[in-house]
């Protein structure tokens, strides 16, 4: 086998491969447009593109595609041969670099509602430099951005883009006069957690509800959940631990650095790590990385779960967004250093993001929405649908000297003594971590953890570089009209910001329910679900947030609301059809087969003489017959629920309706569905159980 370095990156047209095969000029011309942004010409276009296909070709890959990120919030390819017809009936592999740069495709299908009406369906993709083309089965995949004819945002990519310069631009003013020197960019850095789950594929193949809404919908907790605590961190099976070496290998040839592999808290659930990177790179490389995820389970026999909460009863999904800001020149914005009551520049950065996550609660919130998120957040396993920010105890210390006007004491962190002679001792963290924060400060980044594991993390990304740089916008503003801008005048702004959005602030446990009535008293946002989140989109301080920076339009935004709120609706009725049809053709069924059984048995049982009133079969079949009246009141009321909501053309009424109507009756057919296979003997049950599923790997 190849070495790890080797294999590295190894299907990706890297700077190494770039430096390799393209003309000097050319490779210099493209760093350029890849580093500073500059327009690429025709001629550099060409010659790259010819370039990727022998490269290509020799990686044996026999198709190209534009790989874009539609709405839909996963990835899209169309796959077109490099054969072009030559003389003598024979074919040459060609690719121009006319497309390379621009593909057209029939936008019609998908999401963009009121954007474009259907007959107008021309949609470009276009390359985006920045992210590195790469091979997947057979065919080079080219990282693009998609929009509409009229020039419209069809994607999840180019509002990314947009943001990251934007956040560039803002952070940039505020270096300057601050008297920054050195650096040319700011670069927006991310690292997404991905938790997934892993079950049988055996065991999925009969699970309707798995298959058609990736979460069960039915089913009794096992009687070992994660109590013991024993599955975080605990040691890889050796089925898991074959999937999880064989997924790092893949990724790492498509250059992600895949790099943390660890059990997490519930059975039979898992997380990767990667480096972070670039916002852009690391949003594409997490489409990747759970693209290949799944793919790559099914070659082990299993099949990877990415819905954020497939089992009631343990935790579920997410994704931890690590972000933060670095210079060209290598430094951390976020990082504290040693003494962050002294860091002026560290204190402003620090500031803008309280008064960007404060300001914009609910677009944050919103960027997180989704039927799925809405079985985790506020659950007790994931942070509440309150956003706040944790900054640590040492960090508050700081800012609350800053707001008295006092000076803060700094005390070097303790030490780490362990009591034992042969452990080393060592400088301890001068805070711990808080596991319950929706946005953490964890060192020298903050770690947005409300996001979904089955999201992109593209929205969380262009929704925060784009409140923070309004917020660094702010202060730059405030900053460059002093004649002075002295140490006094900044840290007076730092203080301003801070009082004014302290509020925001929690070090507590987001967990607990008092801290649901102290953010109620603060003031802070509440929205439980996604139908409560998502008119976010379109408040009109948020619009005019997206427009002032050109990010989104309106239309746009409104088009993007629309959407997620559609698909909220979709999501529900997908469920709640799957619950119809489990429950009228499998479960029902199975609870009269039982109680016939039983009621058999009572009946033989008589005919000898030797039935009695308090026997267990005919204690049994009594309830099993009331709760099978039950389940059927129960799935009627479910049916009439669907058609009622089905009526609501509004969308934006859809939503909440089927959250207000349809929810609650699929819950009350979950309970009575469980409480019947509860009793119901095993070889009468038609599914595989919490059981299988969670520890049948
Ligand atoms: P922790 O376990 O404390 O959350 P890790 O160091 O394991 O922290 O990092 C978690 C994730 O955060 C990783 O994906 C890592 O690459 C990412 N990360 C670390 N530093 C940064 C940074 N400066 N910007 C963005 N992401 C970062
Ligand atoms: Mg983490």
């Amino acid at each position: 086998m190849n070495s790890i370095p080797e294999m590295f990156g190894s299907m990706v047209f890297n700077t190494k491969v770039m430096r390799e095969r393209l003309p000097e000029e050319t490779y210099a011309e493209l760093q350029k447009t890849i580093k500073d942004g500059e327009p690429l010409s025709s001629d550099v276009a060409n010659v790259v593109a010819n370039a990727m296909k022998e490269w290509a070709v020799e990686k044996g890959a026999t198709h190209y595609t534009h790989w874009f990120q539609p709405m839909t919030g996963v990835t899209a390819e169309k796959h077109d041969s490099f054969i072009e017809p030559a003389e003598d009936d024979s074919v040459i592999m060609e690719f121009s670099g006319k497309a390379l740069i621009k593909g057209e495709s029939d936008a019609s299908s998908f999401p963009s509602r009121g954007i474009r009406a259907t007959f107008e369906a021309r949609g470009y993709t276009v390359w985006d430099p920045t992210s590195y083309a790469f091979i997947k089965d057979g065919t080079l995949c080219i990282p693009t951005a998609f929009c509409s004819y009229s020039g419209e945002v069809l994607d999840k990519k180019t509002p990314l883009l947009r943001s990251v310069e934007l956040l560039n631009k803002q952070a940039m003013r505020i270096l300057n006069v601050l008297g920054n020197t050195e650096a040319h960019r700011v670069i927006t850095t991310v690292g997404a957690e991905q938790e997934y789950f892993l079950v049988d594929k055996k065991y999925y193949d009969k699970r309707k509800d798995l298959i058609f809404a990736g979460r069960t919908l039915f089913g009794t907790p096992a009687p070992k959940g994660q109590e013991l605590e024993d599955h975080y961190y605990g040691n890889i099976k050796p089925r898991v631990s074959a999937y999880m070496k064989e997924l790092d290998e893949e990724l790492w040839k498509l250059g992600v650095l895949a790099k943390t592999k660890h059990n997490e808290a519930a059975p039979a659930q898992h997380e990767m790590a990667p480096i972070y990177t670039t916002a852009n790179i690391a949003t594409d490389h997490n489409q990747l990385t759970m693209e290949v995820m799944k793919k790559l389970a099914l070659k082990h026999g299993l099949v990877c779960l990415l819905h954020e909460k497939p089992f009631a009863g343990v935790n579920g999904s997410g994704k931890h967004n690590n972000w933060s800001l670095t210079t060209d020149t290598g430094e951390n914005l976020l990082n504290p250093t040693k003494r962050p009551y002294e860091n002026t520049r560290f204190l402003v950065f620090l500031a803008a993001v309280i008064k960007a996550v404060d300001k914009y609660q609910d677009l944050l919130r919103a960027s997180v929405a989704s039927a799925g998120n809405d079985c985790r957040l506020g659950g007790f396993e994931a942070p509440p649908a309150i956003v706040s920010l944790y900054v640590g105890d040492e960090l508050e210390g700081v800012l609350d000297a800053i707001e008295k006007g006092v000076t803060y004491e700094q005390h070097t962190a303790a030490r780490f003594e362990s009591g034992v002679d042969v452990l080393p001792n060592f400088r301890k963290d001068t805070t711990d971590r808080n596991r319950t924060s929706p946005f953490a400060f964890t060192g020298n980044k903050f770690e947005f953890r409300m996001v979904g594991s089955s999201f992109s993390i593209s929205d969380s990304n262009i929704v925060l570089n784009t409140i923070v740089a309004e917020a660094l916008d702010d202060m730059a503003t405030e900053l460059e009209k002093l004649d002075v801008c002295d140490e006094a005048a900044v840290r007076a702004l730092i203080r301003e910001t801070y009082v004014a959005h302290k509020r925001i602030v929690f070090n507590g446990n987001n967990y607990s329910e008092e801290w649901v009535q102290e953010a109620e008293k603060r003031g802070l946002l509440n929205l439980k679900t996604t139908p409560d989140a998502l008119p976010a989109f379109v408040a009109e301080k948020n619009i005019a947030l997206f427009e002032k920076y050109g990010i989104f339009t309106e239309t746009e935004m409104r088009s993007r609301c629309e959407s997620m709120l559609e698909n909220y609706s979709n999501v529900r009725h997908i469920e709640a059809m799957t619950m119809l049809i489990m429950a009228r053709k499998d479960i029902m069924p199975a609870a009269v087969l039982y109680m016939h059984e039983l009621a058999e048995t009572q009946k033989a049982k008589a005919d000898i003489g030797i039935a009695t009133e308090q026997d267990a079969e005919l204690i049994l079949a009594k309830k099993l017959s009331a709760l099978i009246r039950e389940l059927h009141e129960n799935t009627e009321a479910l049916d009439a629920a669907v058609a009622e909501v089905m009526k609501i053309d509004d969308g934006a009424a859809q939503a909440p309706a089927y959250k207000d109507i349809v929810l609650p009756c699929m819950d009350a057919l979950r309970k009575t569905a469980d409480t019947i296979q509860s009793m119901t003997g095993s070889k009468y049950w038609p599914y595989p159980t919490y059981d299988d599923l969670m520890f049948g790997v």
